[in-house]
């Protein structure tokens, strides 16, 4: 018998409406209406359950960076369930996968990663960091200083740490979050300020937010800045120029740990490994999830710099920390055959410099259209920001929904693209062909005129 019953889409949706509580998800509303119930994928196409062909314009949720169909992957997983499925690293064990890309990933980053952490997800590791930076102040007998900063409109994941160091009033609102010790500063999203200034004096001008708000602290409270290099799931905010470099200077300068989120911007997102590499900045930990097996199996980790595990490791002790899942031998398994392709195929060197560029000078085109008041991408991740005023760039009443009229056209037009309120995002596989990408803007180009139309 098969694992999964054949069934009809119809049948898959009532079961759904009947017992499954979905993620990030308005439980009442989704039982009103009916889940896309998506069946299979290949390449950068995903197939739903009345097998129409869709493009991914969103890797998934930003993590299919090689692309669906993958059997190198497939027989990763499969050789390592078969060989040992699975055996913890507690206890002074480990095995070779865990091993094995701890010693890969120590290759593909900056010179100061010699150590990796393993989660089973982006939120994981980040309650990993929030746990680790704290033990090494308290190491070095700095225990008050604790407080970590992050930013408005930050994700770094749902659990109870991830969703604080998140800049996200609407999860804050839900669980009495933040948790103690966490603070946020202003974001670099320039097209959101009132453009009074340039966007490099504006970048400067967000970037010391940061010294202000170690002063306001006292600098012997602050133990570390935690930023996405661009904001994914808050809509695509790529910092101006002058951004990243203050931001490490003042890290430098205050002597606190810079920790750059890269669960989104690693493995090739912007064209480079890591986001970090992208914008110039040397961090101290890197939080990476999503890319690092293209999403095939759930796996997470924090790069961690010598200058962070020389104490844990020097100053000893037990740091009572870790999952089960903690280096999971079939999850490490795909990230190192993942990690091959993206290597092999040169998939990170096409993103800087063939389909990349390609995508962005399409994507500027739809810059052109009547409801588009600015568009912005960076390697292979990108926006649109809807206006009702193209020249005076007004914006529209949020309770006019745009963004998601947007977003469901163009879902039911063959093109995944996520809207966050009237911020349409776009993050597709790093494979995508010069003919997709034609695909994608002409798919969006329609759909802008159809939500033109409809408003
Ligand atoms: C998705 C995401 C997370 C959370 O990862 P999960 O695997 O969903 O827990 C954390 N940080 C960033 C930047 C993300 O995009």
């Amino acid at each position: 018998m098969a694992v999964i019953e054949e069934r009809s889409r119809s049948e898959w949706q009532d079961l759904d409406r009947d017992h499954y509580l979905h993620p990030f998800t308005d439980h009442k509303d989704l039982r009103e209406k009916k889940s896309r119930i998506i069946t299979r994928a290949d390449g950068v196409y995903i197939y739903d359950a009345d097998d129409n062909e869709i493009l991914d314009g969103m890797s998934g949720l930003w993590c299919v960076n090689a692309g669906y169909g993958r059997e190198e992957l497939v027989e990763a997983a499969e050789k390592q369930l078969r060989q040992l499925p699975y055996y913890n690293s507690f206890f002074q064990c480990a095995h070779p996968p865990s091993i094995e890309l701890s010693r890969l990933l120590k290759e593909i980053s900056q010179p100061q990663f010699n150590n990796v952490f393993f989660a089973g997800s982006g939120s994981e590791s980040n309650d990993t960091i929030v746990r680790m930076v704290r033990r090494y102040w308290d190491l070095l007998g700095e225990p008050d200083k604790q407080t970590i900063i992050s930013r408005v409109n930050a994700y770094h994941g749902s659990t109870m740490a991830g969703a604080s160091l998140s800049g996200m009033k609407p999860m804050h609102r839900q669980g009495g979050l933040p948790i103690p010790g966490i603070v946020h500063i202003d974001q670099p999203y320039w097209f959101g300020s009132d453009r009074s200034l340039s966007p490099d004096e504006f970048g400067l001008e967000t970037a010391r937010a940061l010294t202000k708000k170690i002063e306001e602290l006292g600098v012997d409270k602050v133990a570390a800045f935690i930023a996405e290099p661009v904001q994914g799931a808050g809509g695509v905010i790529v910092p101006p120029d002058t951004y990243w470099p203050e931001i490490q200077r003042i890290c430098d300068e205050y002597g606190i740990l810079l920790i750059t989120d890269e669960v989104i911007t690693g493995f090739g997102r912007l064209g480079e490994w890591f986001g970090a590499d992208y914008y110039k900045v040397k961090p101290d930990l890197m939080t990476f999830a999503k890319g690092v097996t293209s999403g095939y199996l759930p796996l997470g980790g924090v790069m961690v710099a010598d200058r962070v595990a020389d104490v844990l490791v020097e100053k000893g002790g037990e740091f009572f920390h870790g999952y089960t899942y903690s280096g999971h031998p079939a999850c490490c398994a795909v990230a190192i055959e993942n990690i091959r392709i993206l290597q092999r195929e040169g998939l990170i060197d096409r993103v800087k410099n063939d389909i990349g560029p390609y995508l962005q000078q399409r994507w500027r085109k739809l810059g052109e259209h009547p409801l588009v008041g600015e568009t912005r991408m960076v390697g292979l991740m990108g926006a649109l920001e809807l206006v009702a005023n193209k020249e005076t760039l007004e914006r529209f009443d949020e309770d006019k929904g745009v963004g998601a009229m947007c977003r469901d056209f163009l879902v039911n037009n063959g093109l995944v693209m996520r809207a966050v309120g009237d911020t349409i995002v776009v993050a597709p596989p790093l494979i995508l062909t010069h003919e997709q990408a034609d695909e994608l803007i002409e798919k969006a180009w329609k759909c802008l005129d159809l939500t033109q139309a409809a408003l």
